[in-house]
């Protein structure tokens, strides 16, 4: 017998305790956020509030920059105050490491112009060091009203913390493997790390975990248990994905199974860009996962067929690909001016087999003529054949019919 359909859809989200992040409300039921991060040398103000605005345009609603080193740290409130006056508001994330709780003593002005500090429980320092220089950080997050996301990262795991986990697996009657314990000390740095922020005087309401990891499995397994034992807002992301495909399919089975399952209040692709490449792309990926997975949406969808043996003309390929990056460079016109145009979606179809179909699931879609077709394309609008296109205008046609739906 077929599966019951009572459980399709995703899992009611965690409640989380919310977290305000500058303008952004992170958990507590707030929309998933989609976040960032530069690469840039933060000292270089121009390059990185040039970074800062692409990603914010992109649609990143929290950009992380780098702070680590007294140029950097000097040169935040400067980054700050020019993304202002560009109109760029997007709120910034300080990534601290090792010297964290010295620059923001050092620099107030940066401690103040950022709205959220990353600290790293692995690399913050060792025994009665670590509890001084984390609570240092803390008790500069309180004087400036900022947040704190505890984010530890297996990369730079706890060392005192695993160690300890060790020997008391390998003295346990039933000692578990070296993943399990692995996975335990991520978990148990972030959640003690928290614990201690809140005896400091650090309130939830200011607290983002994140434990990432490089593995699927292994990030499943520990936010799965963060989220069993807390009720923090949580940051999703695998860290050193990787690049191309390989980032975007790890990172997208990842987060898409515990978004699935409820878990998750921001996410960030960590994707390791080709030289010189595009860094928005991790901000388009995350949108697009978000969008897919129907919790949220950003820009229209353009489905296109992937083409096969009947689609033997390049107009097919043009045609899907001119319509999407028409509606991408418009969408920041068209957001102001058509409120909801979000949720148009578009269908782009190679020919008759699965054309008219597809086209009528969208709101307008277009079935081009296939390899021996008549040299026609059906358009049909809100699930009706509206017109028949041909000629050498065809595209131009197409986008005018598209526009004038928007408008409408
Ligand atoms: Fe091929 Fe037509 Fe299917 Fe597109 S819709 S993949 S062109 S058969």
């Amino acid at each position: 017998c077929l599966p019951s359909n009572d459980t399709a859809g995703p899992a009611p989200r965690h409640r989380t305790v919310g977290v305000r992040v500058g303008s952004v409300m992170v958990g507590g039921g707030a929309p998933i956020v989609v976040q960032s991060m530069t690469n840039t040398d933060t000292a270089d103000v121009d390059a990185t509030v040039a970074q800062v605005s692409a990603l914010a345009r992109a649609g990143s609603e929290l950009v992380r920059i780098t702070v680590d080193r007294d140029e950097a740290a000097a040169a935040v409130p400067r980054i700050r105050e020019r993304l202002d006056r560009i109109g760029v508001t997007v709120p910034l994330v300080g990534d601290f490491h090792y010297i964290g709780h010295q620059l923001l003593a050092d620099h107030p002005g940066c401690a103040e112009a950022l709205d959220k500090y990353r600290i790293n429980p692995g690399n913050v320092g060792f025994k009665e060091k670590k509890d001084r220089q984390f609570g240092a950080i803390v008790e500069m997050a309180i004087r400036h009203g900022k947040a704190v996301r505890i984010g530890a990262n297996w990369g730079s795991l706890d060392q005192e913390l695993l160690t300890h986990l060790m020997n008391e697996n390998a003295a346990s009657p039933a000692p578990r493997d070296a993943r399990w314990v692995t996975r335990e000390a991520m978990v148990q740095s972030a959640l003690l790390s928290a614990a201690r922020a809140e005896e400091i005087g650090l309130g939830k309401d200011r607290i983002v975990l994140s434990a990432k990891v490089s593995a699927v499995q292994d990030l499943i397994a520990v936010y799965r248990e963060l989220a069993r034992r807390s009720d923090y807002a949580l940051h999703l992301g695998l860290t050193e994905a990787g690049m191309g495909s390989k980032g975007i399919v790890a990172s997208s089975a990842a987060m898409g199974i515990l978004l699935q399952q409820g878990i998750g209040d921001t996410i960030r692709y960590s994707l390791t860009p080709e030289p010189g490449g595009d860094r928005t792309l991790e901000v388009r990926a995350a949108q697009e996962l978000l969008q897919t997975m129907g919790f949220r949406t950003f820009v229209p969808l353009v489905a296109a067929c992937p083409g096969c043996g009947r689609t033997t003309s390049s107009v097919f390929q043009e045609l899907a690909r001119d319509i999407q990056s028409w509606i991408s460079a418009s969408m920041p016109e068209w957001r102001r001016t058509y409120p909801g145009v979000e949720g148009l979606n578009v269908a782009v179809m190679g020919c008759i087999v699965n054309g008219p179909g597809e086209s009528k699931h969208a709101h307008i879609g277009i079935s081009l003529p296939g390899t021996g077709e008549q040299p026609a394309a059906p358009v049909f609008i809100d699930g009706r054949k509206a017109v028949t296109l041909r000629g050498p205008t065809l595209a131009q046609d197409f986008q005018k019919i598209v526009l004038d739906y928007i408008q409408r």
